[in-house]
Order: C-alpha cells, then sequence, then structure tokens
C-alpha cells in the first residue's frame, strides 16, 4: 500500500535557484494538479480544497501580458506560463516541473 507523500515532504521543496523552500500551492502549478492526483490523491484531495477556497483570484489580472525570463532555461515566457515560488522566483513550466519531481523523486527514491 502507498500512504502518498507527507506534507512535511512537501515542505522540503526548495526553489530552483535560491533553495528557498517552496509551499504546496507552487508545487501545485508546477507540476499540475493532475500528476499530484495521479501520483498523490489522497494528499492533494485534501490540499487541493483548502487551495479551492483562495484559488486564483488574486494574482490573475496585473501580470498577464508581461514577458519573463525563466531562472533556468532563460527563455521568455507569459505569466501563465509559469510558475512564481514563494521567493518571487519564476520559472517555467517545464523547468519547474522538471525541478521539483526531481527533487520529489531524490527524496523519495534515495536510499
Ligand atoms: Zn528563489
Ligand atoms: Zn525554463
Amino acid at each position: 500500500m502507498s500512504r502518498g507523500l507527507d506534507p512535511s515532504e512537501l515542505h522540503g521543496l526548495k526553489c530552483l535557484n535560491c533553495r528557498t523552500l517552496i509551499n504546496y500551492e507552487v508545487f501545485r502549478q508546477a507540476v499540475g494538479a493532475d500528476w499530484i492526483e495521479h501520483k498523490m490523491a489522497e494528499l492533494a484531495e485534501g490540499l487541493a480544497q483548502e487551495l479551492h477556497k483562495k484559488d486564483r483570484v488574486e494574482n490573475q489580472k496585473k501580470l498577464d501580458e508581461q514577458l519573463h525570463d525563466c531562472g533556468v532555461c532563460l527563455e521568455q515566457f507569459l505569466i501563465g506560463d509559469m510558475v512564481t515560488f514563494d521567493c518571487n522566483h519564476r520559472f517555467c513550466k517545464a523547468c519547474s516541473d522538471g525541478n521539483i519531481r526531481g527533487q520529489l523523486g531524490e527524496g523519495k527514491y534515495k536510499v
């Protein structure tokens, strides 16, 4: 039986650049809700409900049209295609996704 991912493990996830720990919401943006649901259904269920309430109203309006550099691949993206970390670093979804999954993978499978 898999017990899913412990929330404390989530809190070990870090920004790609500055190692600031990220929260679940950033994590969810980075890897995608579908992936979380698939991989960690139990955990996602509890936290996703919590997030649903305060979700997406705030940030949507202002930054929509601007381009931002991804801190990893240095290409430019619209804000909608990026993930903003708690430390205000931004990365494109591909870079965020890959890195966060990598961090999870390391934590999970390392002996
Ligand atoms: Zn950072
Ligand atoms: Zn990138």
